[in-house]
């Protein structure tokens, strides 16, 4: 079909989809509904952008995710395509006038965060919104049995049943068999296709290794692989003690985590994605929805606890498909701690209980109230006055999400308002007084209809263009007019939020579902189980063992990770390794090549064996593989 292509080639500037994504697109297009299985940055986004730029009407799309929702938007409004989203943090009045307009306008995609999906609200503007296609983004959220259940995943399939005929794609990274089917179940699929991309990383090598000291294998690692690299650390102090040592051995580092101020963080990200700074050492917070192709390195200081996620980690390195390394360190005493980490994951309802009254009476929720409110929850201050271990808080209000009570959430944004609570003349008065103001009040009134009757979300960033100043002046002022009481201003906020899905009820009517909680208990172990005999695994390929896990038993040893390595310590003759090594010198002599060409100029040699002499040159220091994936003497 020509037409989808004219779509990639208009709107993207692509000449050619990425394998999957055509018979994806295609398959929708047909009416059926569709699970695609693909790698972060594999380009799941294209496979519901494209069939509904297709079409008549627009693309529903649920997605978890603030940050990357707001960006996929913004990415959509470059391309003059009109999005809009409605996420957790808008007031319902909001929600109400995004639902109107979308209906009203040309809108192509609207993402909704799955906690705003009202079933009222949604019945009553469905119908006026001319759904062609549902898109469920991070899909493996519906099933209590993955690693990341989210329960308002689970108000999806009210919609299904309002939108009858429609057809529903459902996307995920990376979700297990079991986890497949629970996502079809739950999503209620009629007739349908599952797509799953090959687990396959032909050029990413998997070891793992046992240490004793971390920082001199980590050094170690980044001394014979050049590029850029990414260090995972469980927690965040150690992100910054690992940093600190390797900028004390003169290799450049930052550290990242979520407790950073926000703007720090952004540029932290942006200086290693420009390659400013060579090394990011971070918790898991770090990487969701970047991509940088050239990442040679993906180093874990410390294993995480399921396959699924240390797939989508050590898979952010070598994107662009050239040689790239995934390194796992451990010690002894991390698996007797990934084992303990159970009993801290899982409190007991005591615990949870214990959690859930003191967050009351912390925020002050009386009984009977909070229903659908939103709290600015200062974990730290929290602690400190209820004296309460982290872990304990932390997997009690976890456990309370997941039961429906409540939902924590870093993520939660919430724009500036503004409400101008003076009369018009009261302002004309004030803007006579004070001249210096009154550009502000002009910009405020100029961008935003409505502004006078009720609170808007604004743009301190926009109102400084219009105004021709900055952003910290324009805050400035607009604090100065919430003291004089002519506007309300409440400035954004990415404070974590608490959030009430239900009233508060006196701490002995709290129950949990017990039966679902212990379940997802005993799968986590399995998870854990799983990730503990993927390290201990000294024989099977190691890319094998990660494609099994997933459902794909296809793969062929990849020949490039450690056990592959090792098995092949005794098929190479010592005559073989000195015909090789001749060859590679020999093809070197002139110039650098990249590892590709190198392979094909060795002939009709078994690449395995190739690989172990190249393997073994590089680690002898007698060749180099630069961050291009190019060979060199
Ligand atoms: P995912 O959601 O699977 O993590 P994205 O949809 O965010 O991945 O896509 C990752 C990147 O790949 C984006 O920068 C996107 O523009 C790019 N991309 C997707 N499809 C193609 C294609 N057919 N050709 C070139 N680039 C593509
Ligand atoms: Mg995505």
């Amino acid at each position: 079909m020509p037409f989808i292509h004219d779509i990639l080639k208009k709107h993207w500037g692509f000449s050619s989809f990425r394998p999957l994504q055509e018979d994806i697109i295609n398959c929708v297009l047909s009416g059926k509904d569709a699970l695609a299985l693909m790698p972060t940055g594999g380009g799941k986004s294209l496979c519901y952008q494209v069939p509904a730029l297709a079409n008549d009407g627009l693309c529903l799309v649920i997605s978890p995710l603030i940050a990357l929702m707001k960006d996929q938007v913004e990415n959509l409004r470059k391309k003059n395509i009109t999005a809009f989203a409605i996420w957790s943090g808008m007031s319902r009045k909001e929600v109400i006038n995004t639902l109107k307009v979308a209906g009203e306008s040309n809108c192509k995609f609207l993402y909704v965060s799955p906690e705003r999906l009202e079933t009222s609200l949604f019945k009553e503007y469905l119908p006026g919104l001319n759904i062609n296609l549902v898109a469920v983004d991070e899909a493996h959220c519906i099933s209590q049995w993955g690693y990341d259940f989210r329960p308002p995943y689970l108000r999806i399939a009210a919609l299904r049943h309002e939108l009858s005929g429609i057809p529903f794609l459902a996307l995920t990274a990376s979700a297990t068999p079991e986890v497949q089917k629970d996502i079809i179940d739950k999503l209620e699929f009629g007739e349908h296709h599952i797509f799953r991309q090959s687990f396959e990383r032909p050029a990413l090598s998997y070891s793992v290794y046992k240490v004793q000291s971390r920082i001199n294998k980590i050094t170690e690692v980044l001394q014979q692989v050049p590029g850029s690299s990414i260090v995972y650390c469980k927690s965040r102090r150690r992100t910054k003690e690992i940093s600190d040592l390797l900028q004390l051995q003169d290799i450049s580092a930052l550290h990242y985590h979520a407790g950073l101020p926000q703007d720090e963080r952004s540029n932290r990200q942006e200086a290693w994605i420009a390659g400013k700074v060579r090394v990011i050492v971070c918790t898991n917070a770090f990487g969701m929805g970047i991509d940088k192709p050239d990442v040679r390195t993906v180093i874990h200081a410390d294993a995480p606890d399921c396959l699924e996620n240390y797939y989508q980690e050590a898979g952010r390195a070598g994107r662009d498909g050239k040689k790239a390394y995934a390194v796992l360190l451990y010690d002894e005493t991390d698996l007797d701690m990934l084992e303990e980490k159970e009993a801290l994951r899982f409190p007991s309802l005591r615990e949870i209980k214990e959690v859930y009254q003191s967050v009351a009476n912390y925020l002050q929720v009386p009984a009977g109230g909070g229903q659908g409110q939103y709290y600015d929850f200062d974990m730290s201050d929290f602690l400190v006055k209820f004296k309460l271990p982290v872990h304990t808080v932390l997997y009690s209000l976890k456990a309370l999400e997941q039961d429906g009570w409540l939902s924590f959430n870093e993520q939660v944004f919430l724009p500036a308002t503004v409400s101008f609570t003076i009369s018009k003349n009261g302002l004309h008065d004030f803007e006579l007084k004070h001249p210096a103001l009154e550009n502000c009040i002009k910009s405020l009134l100029r961008a935003y209809g409505g502004i006078f009757d009720q609170a808007v979300p604004v743009s301190e960033k926009a109102i400084a263009a219009m105004m021709r100043t900055d952003a910290d002046t324009v805050i400035k002022q607009l604090l100065l007019l919430h003291q004089a009481g002519v506007i309300d201003y409440r400035p954004q906020k990415d404070s974590p939020q608490l959030y009430f899905n239900a009233s508060r009820v006196r701490t002995e009517e709290l129950t949990i579902n017990m039966e679902a909680y212990n379940k997802r208990k005993e799968q986590y172990r399995r998870r854990l189980k799983q990730m503990l005999e993927y390290i201990n695994e000294k024989k099977a390929c190691r890319s094998q063992h990660i494609g099994a896990y997933f459902g794909d038993n296809n793969l062929q040893p990849c020949g490039i990770c450690d056990n592959c390595l090792r098995k092949k310590d005794t098929p190479l003759t010592k005559e073989e390794f000195d015909l090789l090594h001749r060859q590679i010198i020999n093809i070197l002599n002139d110039e650098p090549v990249p590892v590709k060409k190198l392979l094909a100029g060795l002939g009709g040699i078994n690449k395995e064996k190739a690989w172990q002499v190249i393997e073994f040159l590089q680690a002898e220091n007698k060749i180099k593989v630069d961050k291009n994936g190019a060979v060199s003497l």
